[in-house]
Order: structure tokens, then sequence, then C-alpha cells
């Protein structure tokens, strides 16, 4: 048995994350395996990016910066500037310095000859993050976004310049349905006795993770229970912009929409028991008869103590 998996994006998954780990460490649990969403990745300036396992790393070392809600504290920009000042790089995207410390060091080890998992294992060790971190895939498989006039753009690109303003059509992964599960993800998936999906974007964190052939045949095969938890509470995304990627996929923002979307495990789907917020109670009925138990809890993730007592439901409710 491989304890507690968790899958999850960058800020909402790193935040329910630090609960689990709150939550373990309460129960006298062995850490959780994390696998993290690499589909935010991208090449730029030279080096690669990983955002969702950045987020996860700096949340989970208590390096984050959480006022702004990404990058490192206390970061600063010079070498933005300088960036800026040869023409490279993208001006309406900012690296921190103590970012593209990061980025360097992973972008020297690829050229190493590691893998990405190789180097996030290297990365995990700088701190002590009392979880196991895992990429997805060790493959490329960038998001891009289809839009509306038929043009295509990396997703970094529609988020962060456009606000994710222009009406996306759907989201591609390029070579997704080809790749593999990373080292260590299925195996953790199997042997898992409990596997949690975190309250994160539904289509660009959680989606792309679920579209590795091999981790969604692991989370159908496993014997543990799986157990989602509703990034959607009354009818509203808590931050972000999940509700315009729901939108592109037919998707309604509605806890009840997003369980049908990741779909009941004994209907071809991935989900046992879905979590809901109690603003969404109504919902409970149209969830059950997707064949998905439900359970209703405090859903917001305010502080640390929040996000622990989520983690501890939805534990409870795999055991
Ligand atoms: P990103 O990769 O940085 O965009 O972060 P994620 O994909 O991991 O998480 C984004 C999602 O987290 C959004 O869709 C939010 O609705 C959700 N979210 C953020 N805070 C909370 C919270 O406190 N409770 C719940 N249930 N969901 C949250
Ligand atoms: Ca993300």
């Amino acid at each position: 048995m491989s304890g507690v998996v968790v899958l999850a994006g960058g800020v909402g998954g790193s935040k329910f994350t630090l609960g689990v780990r709150a939550a373990l460490a309460t129960l006298g649990e062995p850490e959780a395996t994390v696998i993290v969403n690499t589909g935010d990745d991208i090449w730029l300036s030279g080096v690669r990016l990983q955002p969702d396992v950045d987020s996860m790393i700096y949340a989970l070392a208590g390096a984050n910066d959480t006022e702004r809600g990404w990058g490192r504290a206390g970061d600063t920009e010079r070498v933005n500037t300088e960036l800026q000042a040869w023409g490279t790089g993208w001006p309406w995207f900012t690296l921190g310095d103590l970012d593209l410390g990061t980025h360097i060091a992973r972008t020297g080890w690829l050229r190493d000859g590691l893998s990405p998992t190789e180097v996030l294992e290297r990365l995990s060790k700088r701190w002590p993050l009392g979880a196991k971190l895992l990429p997805m895939t060790d493959d490329e498989v960038d998001t891009h976004v289809l839009l509306k006039n038929g043009e295509r753009l990396h997703f970094q690109e529609w988020w962060t310049r456009y606000r994710a303003q222009l009406p996306p059509a759907g989201f591609e992964n390029p070579g997704i349905a080809g790749s593999f599960a990373a080292p260590g993800v299925v195996e953790a998936i199997e042997d898992a006795d409990l596997v949690l999906i975190a309250p994160s974007n539904p289509v660009v964190s959680i989606g792309p993770i679920l579209a590795v052939p091999e981790i969604r045949e692991a989370l159908r095969a496993t014997g543990g229970p799986v157990i989602g938890v509703s990034p959607i509470i009354g009818g509203n995304v808590v931050r972000g912009m999940a509700d315009v990627c729901l939108g592109a996929v037919g998707v309604r923002t509605a806890a009840d929409a997003v369980a049908a979307h990741y779909g009941a495990r004994l209907d071809g789907g991935v989900l046992d028991t879905w979590l809901i917020a109690e603003e969404d109670a109504e919902l409970a009925a149209s969830v059950e008869a997707l064949g998905i138990s439900v359970d209703v809890v405090p859903l917001w993730m305010r502080d640390a103590e929040t996000a622990e007592a989520l983690a501890v439901a939805a534990i409870s409710a795999g055991r």
C-alpha cells in the first residue's frame, strides 16, 4: 500500500495538499504522494517553466508569495527587466529572480540528461516538503488553447496576456494520447489506499492529468476509493478563471456538472465520492444520480485550519 495519493494543479492544488500533509501528520500516517499537473509547462527565454510544480514546491516549503498568489516570497525582477531590455521573453510574463534560479537549475539538469522526474526529485531535496512529488508525465504535453476564431495560443499566453478573455473553443495537449505516466505514478495510484482529486481547475489542471492514458487506467483499476473535492462553491469558482475553461468544454460552473464531467467510476469515469460545499447541498441528489456518493462539507480553504479540516473530511470519506 502506498497510502494517500493526491492529483493536483498549482495554487488550489497546493493549498489542499498543505491540508493533506497536516491531516496525515495528525493521524500519524505516511506522507502523501502528489501527482502534479505538467500541462502548464512552457519553454520561455531558453528555460523550462513548470508553474504548477513550482507552486507546489514553494507552498510546501513555505517559500511562496501568499499575497500575490504565485512565485517566491520576497522576489525581485531585476533579471526580468534585463531580459526585456534584450527583447527576449514575453513582456507580459514576469519571471522573478529567485524563480529564475529554479528554472535555470531545472533546465541545466534537463540538459545534462536528467528526466523531469529526476529533476523534480532534486528540486524536492532543498526543503523538507513532507510529501513525495511526481510529475504526471516526463513527456512534454504543454496546453494549447484553440480560439473561436481558429487561432491557437499557448495556454500561458492566453491566461497571462489575455487574462482568459479571448473566447476559447477548446484545450489541447498535443501528444498526450501517446504520452506515458512518469515512473512511479501508476504504481502509486494502483497501490493507493485512497486517491484524492484536489479542488484544482478541472479543465487545465486535473484535465491533463486524467488525459494521460495510463493514469486514467490506473484510476479506473485502483482498489482504493477515488475522492474528489469540488473547486466550485455556490456556482462560482473560488478564484481564477476555471469558469471560462469549463464553458469552453461545455460544462456548467456547478459542483454537480463538474462531477458529471469527471464521471462515476462505476460508469466509465474516475470518481467514487464527490465533496460538495454546504452552499451546494441541494445538488447532492443530482450527483448521487450519477452513481457518485456525496459528502457535504465546508470547502473554503481560508487558512491552515480550514485546509486541514477539508483534508480530514476527504480522507474520512474514503475510509
Ligand atoms: P492553478 O493551477 O494555480 O490555477 O491552481 P489549481 O488548478 O490547483 O486551482 C485552481 C482552482 O482552485 C480554482 O478553480 C478554484 O475554484 C479552486 N480553489 C481555490 N481556492 C479554493 C478553496 O478554498 N476551496 C475550494 N473548494 N476550491 C478552491
Ligand atoms: Ca495551473
